[in-house]
């Protein structure tokens, strides 16, 4: 399988090089070449089946990997969840469901990615020899994601910086509490756009990217999409597809996690709608209500892993709706570097309508979604999932399931859901005693050269 740059002029790479590289040299991002199909059987075959096993039938399609490598380290991968069914999917209402994503080691959705990718990192470098450095600046959910997932692995050391004093306290603890020596949490004096600027500096001194083989594994990462696409064949079997049509609705905020349920479109799912849900931060929203594009400030929000204006998946979205030509899309993000926008053509948008509809909720609307879908279901949502359920609500139809992402556990954020609901919700078992485990925080200056000799010094040689 071959991959392709959104801004059509990096070279074509395969699976594993794809994943390696991150983002593309032209600065695009890396799609396949060509989406591979599944037909009516094939889909109706994944019913009942275990978690792993779609996941290798789907993963398989976009990789090189031999089938018996590929199989163990999806299995590996999953083995941590606190749920035997990965993703399990449960209903609310009358035709809407809630697709619970949050029993990985980390509680948000991101395992479902990251683990696999960690895995498969791992895998590459062993064959190959060699050794790779992971950078990357988070507010939250990434970095711990990350580092759960590499922690103790072969041959890759990780850095995650995060912005002293402003994770929350589970957060904090799910990065700074692992021992192993390969994983790092890096608490700035700054704010995520310090930490994110530092990353960028450092993959912009050559020097050091080659010496410490410096790779990123944010949310543009392909191999990350991809792991997000068995979730929606799983969930879309499991209410009757491909024999009925299913609608999702998706918290978003960087478009990762809905372009995978682009892509399990296009790969045949019968996906009738793909409902974008914002909270106050609605770039996304405002873009296919008109067709600007326009940044605006980014404002905090009790679901901080949307508080973003920069989507960047979203220019996946627009190759295809700009009928896969990178030199548009070049343009596009030139206008939105020099100018903070674009607008997007009434072609393309006509496009990107086909499959995708918005919504968005203000703060009193997910505080009252968490409240009214405990008092009704007894199921008690985080704020990202509640911004989720209550676009979803408003975009319910008779005739089609619909299927709400839930993105996080609520005891990760246990300020906001106490405000909405009373109650604090608790800890899983599996990690209730993440508040007595030790933690070992590495607090630096907002300084490149000391972040830099940090990383330097603890890299195992
Ligand atoms: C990252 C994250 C999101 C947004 O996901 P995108 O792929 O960036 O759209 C939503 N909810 C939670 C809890 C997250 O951690």
């Amino acid at each position: 399988m071959n991959y392709i740059s959104t801004r059509g002029k990096a070279p074509v790479l395969g699976f594993e090089d794809t994943m390696l590289a991150g983002l593309a040299r032209d600065g695009g991002l890396y799609v396949p070449e060509s989406v591979p199909q599944m037909t009516h059987d094939e889909i109706a075959a994944l019913a009942g089946l275990p978690y792993e096993e779609v996941a290798y039938r789907i993963v398989a399609q976009f990789t090189d990997l031999p089938e018996d490598v590929l199989r163990g380290l999806i299995a590996n991968a999953y083995a941590g969840f606190g749920h035997d069914a990965r993703a399990p999917l449960k209903q609310l209402d009358s035709g809407l469901f809630l697709l619970e994503l949050f029993h990985g080691p980390t509680l948000a959705f991101k395992d479902f990615a990251m683990q696999l990718i960690g895995q498969m990192f791992t895998e590459a470098m062993g064959r190959r020899g060699d050794r790779i450095t992971i950078v990357g600046a988070t507010s939250g959910d990434t970095g711990s994601a990350a580092i759960e997932a590499f922690r103790g692995l072969d041959n890759v050391d990780v850095f995650i910086l995060y912005p002293h004093g402003r994770v929350s306290e589970v957060q904090r603890r799910q990065m700074t509490t692992p021992a192993e020596a390969n994983v790092h949490a890096i608490a700035i004096d700054g704010d995520f756009d310090d930490c994110q600027a530092a990353v960028k500096a450092m993959f912009n001194d050559f020097d050091f990217r080659d010496s410490v083989g410096l790779t990123a594994v944010n949310s543009i990462n392909w191999a990350r999409v991809l792991a997000q696409v068995v979730y929606f064949f799983t969930s879309a079997v499991a209410v009757g597809a491909p024999h009925r049509e299913v609608s999702f609705t998706v918290p978003t905020g960087n478009f990762g996690d809905i372009f995978a349920g682009y892509i399990a479109k296009c790969m045949g799912l019968p996906i009738d709608r793909l409902v974008v849900a914002t909270n106050r931060n609605d770039i996304l929203h405002r873009t296919l209500a008109d067709g600007a594009h326009r940044k605006d400030g980014v404002e905090p929000t009790i679901s901080p892993s949307m508080d973003i204006q920069v989507s960047s998946n979203f220019e996946r979205a627009l190759f295809d709706a700009y009928g896969r030509d990178g030199g548009a899309v070049r343009q596009l993000m030139a206008e939105l570097s020099d100018n903070g926008g674009f607008t997007v053509s009434q072609g393309a948008l006509e496009t990107l309508r086909e499959h995708f509809d918005s919504g968005r909720a203000s703060e009193e609307e997910t505080t009252a979604t968490i409240r009214d879908t405990h008092a009704r279901t007894g199921e008690i949502l985080c704020p990202h999932s509640a911004v989720g359920v209550k676009v979803a609500r408003e975009h319910l139809d008779p005739a089609v399931p619909m299927i709400a992402l839930a993105t996080a556990h609520p005891a990760k954020f246990p300020d906001a859901v106490e405000a909405a609901m009373g109650d604090r919700p608790a800890l899983p078992n599996r990690m209730a005693d993440l508040y007595d485990r030790p933690e070992r925080v590495n607090r630096i200056a907002n300084d490149l050269s000391d972040i830099q000799s940090f990383i330097r010094k603890n890299i195992a040689s």
